[in-house]
Parts: structure tokens; sequence; C-alpha cells
């Protein structure tokens, strides 16, 4: 389940909302596979045929070509002690090479893009 989560600006001139996480049909790799470049392909195929560990999941991000808060599908890989992660097509357009990933919306500080004031992530509900 996906979580709705909207940032606002404590200046009250700045509000996004981001639909982050992992929604039910995204367990399926055909449901995924599209949001990833074709050169990310195999490693995919490869992670979910050997069922070695994997997880995808819409990740909060900060991207400086935009300079907006957006979100990007990301797909991780762990084979032993050896990860890799893909950042897929980003819903503002630009390239991943573009943006930050934000690990926790919900501790690190996050800065207003319009004023620089503090942002506070809230929870406007969930997705399936
Ligand atoms: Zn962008
Ligand atoms: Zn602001």
């Amino acid at each position: 389940m996906g979580r709705i989560v909207c940032l606002e600006c404590e200046n009250g001139d700045y509000r996004k909302t981001l639909r982050i996480g992992t929604g039910q049909k995204e367990s399926e790799k055909d449901n995924i596979i599209n949001f990833f470049a074709t050169a990310h392909h195999p490693a995919i195929h490869l992670a979910y045929e050997k069922d070695s560990g994997y997880s995808f999941s819409h990740y909060p991000a900060f991207c400086r070509a935009c300079s907006d808060y957006i979100t990007a599908p990301v797909f991780e890989t762990m084979v032993g002690s050896y990860s890799d992660r893909f950042i897929g097509k980003t819903d503002c357009g630009d390239k991943p090479d573009d943006i930050q990933l934000i690990y926790n919306i919900d501790t690190e500080e996050l800065l207003c893009p319009i004023c620089k004031g503090r942002l506070t992530p809230k929870t406007q509900g969930y997705w399936e």
C-alpha cells in the first residue's frame, strides 16, 4: 500500500502532494518494468527470475532541474552483499541524474523551493 503525503511550507507559499510507496498491482513485474529504461530491464528480469531479493517503490525526491519535489520509481536488487539501485522515469520528466532521492520523508529536513522555509510532511491517505 502506498501513502499520500502532502508537503506544506511553514510560510504557506508551497504545497505539493506526492504518492509514494508501492501500489498493490506493482508486485507484478509487468506493471513496473516500463517505468525503467530498456538498459535496466535485464537486471530487473533477472531479479524476478532468481527471486534473489528486490524491492520496488515510488520514492519522494527533489529535482534540481525543475526545483521541485517529485516522485521517481526505484528498483533495488540485493544479491548477497551486493546491491544495485535503478531510478526510473521521474514524474516531472527530468533525468534521474538531476534528482536527489529522499530516503525518509518524515525525518529529513526539507526546505521550501520558493522561500527556503521548512516543509512539514502530512499523511493525507493511502493508495492501493
Ligand atoms: Zn524535474
Ligand atoms: Zn515556502
